[in-house]
């Protein structure tokens, strides 16, 4: 069990920044995101596209943005817990159980929901017949590439994730099978030509402008797949395990669940706390909702430094939260770890 002032759902750019305004005040975090790296829809949508209207930065991509908030939030340390989703939230004497899908608790006096537009899942598989089939044979994520050694895989997919996977496990599979429902690929162009040339080799069959239309198992393990053309025809492929790379799809998934005022995917809260209708439980950035509400990076930033005062307030009631500038204070230069005389 982690012991921590808050515990942070979610770790994209508002998530992130809600650690350093915590940070200010002398608060620790814990976050956790279900995907496996920071930053939320910046690094999940649109890692190298501009974005032109973060005050003071003309322009930065979404990569950029977030190695900047990681930078930022480095003098407080906050643990990161990536590759989890929080599933339970449950009040516990003043403050919070906190719960992921992997076993992790935490125990925190407050809780932050970022969740932006809710966690980001694998979009899944629609085949007769793949309901049959073990988590094993059908995967889509890769954690341990080395089981496929010597094994006949069938990927589906178009992207960067179903090409990278064709070239990393080309030299270790019999043999791939790659599946992709038209003949253009959303990968860059390094990928595209090494995948071509793998077909070229032999080590790769690449069939195009079709998908998998049933699966063939025993007992759970995949034996084959049928997969039909645009124009009709069907094939049978013979694979031992699939992967399936169809992109990510966001749910606001166990969210729901935890007993808050919900409008529609969106969490109601206040404008001048962000807290929800579970005192102690806030809300900033995409998943919250008030009239008015724009989801922007920046009015997620201004939610995250309003909750912040206000999870302070919530934690230390009796003391009085002065505005401090980061200019000049000298606590909030301790806090950020910077030595007077660096200035
Ligand atoms: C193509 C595109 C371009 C955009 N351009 C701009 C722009 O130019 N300027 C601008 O201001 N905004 C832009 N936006 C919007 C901006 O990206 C969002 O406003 C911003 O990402 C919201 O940040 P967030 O931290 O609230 O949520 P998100 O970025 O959505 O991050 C939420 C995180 O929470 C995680 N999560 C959810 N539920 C759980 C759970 N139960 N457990 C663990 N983790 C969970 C998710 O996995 C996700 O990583 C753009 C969006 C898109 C799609």
């Amino acid at each position: 069990m982690i012991t921590t002032d808050v515990v942070i759902v979610g770790a994209g750019p508002c998530g992130l920044f809600q650690v350093f305004e915590l940070g200010l005040l002398g608060l620790k975090a814990e976050v956790v995101d279900s995907i496996r790296q920071p930053g939320g829809q910046c690094s999940e949508l649109y890692p190298d596209k501009p974005i032109y209207d973060i005050p003071g930065i003309p322009v930065c991509t979404g990569d950029e943005l977030t190695a900047n908030l990681l930078e930022q939030i480095k003098p407080f340390d906050a643990g990161m817990h990536l590759g989890e989703e929080v599933a339970v939230v449950r009040p516990d004497n003043d403050g919070f159980i906190v719960e992921t899908d992997k076993g992790s608790q935490f125990s925190a006096k407050a809780v932050v929901i970022a969740a932006g537009v809710g966690s980001f899942q694998p979009r899944p598989i629609r085949a007769d017949g793949i309901e049959e089939l073990s988590d094993e044979c059908l995967q889509y994520r890769v954690r341990n590439p080395q089981q496929f050694s010597g094994k006949r895989l069938a990927i589906l997919g178009g992207g960067d994730s179903a090409l990278d996977w064709v070239i990393e496990l080309a030299p270790i599979a019999e043999h791939i099978t790659l599946i992709h429902r038209r003949d253009e690929y959303r990968a860059v162009d390094a990928s595209v030509a090494a995948m071509r040339q793998l077909v070229a080799d032999g080590k790769v069959t690449a069939i195009e402008n079709s998908k998998a239309t049933r699966i063939h198992s025993d007992n759970g393990a995949l034996t084959a797949l049928d997969v039909k053309s645009k124009s009709g025809d069907e094939i049978r492929v013979a694979a031992d395990h699939m992967l399936v790379f169809f992109g990510l799809a966001p749910k606001l998934g166990p969210i729901a669940e935890w007993g808050l005022d919900i409008n529609r995917k969106t969490i109601n809260v206040d404008t001048e706390r962000f807290e929800t209708s579970a005192p102690g439980i806030f809300a900033v950035g995409d998943i919250n909702h008030y009239p008015g509400k724009k989801k922007l990076i920046l009015c997620g930033f201004h939610e995250a430094a309003l909750a912040a005062f206000a999870i302070k307030h919530r934690i230390e009631p009796d003391k009085k939260i002065h505005v401090q500038y980061t200019t000049t204070s000298p606590v909030m230069h301790q806090r950020l770890g910077i030595k007077e005389d660096d200035q």
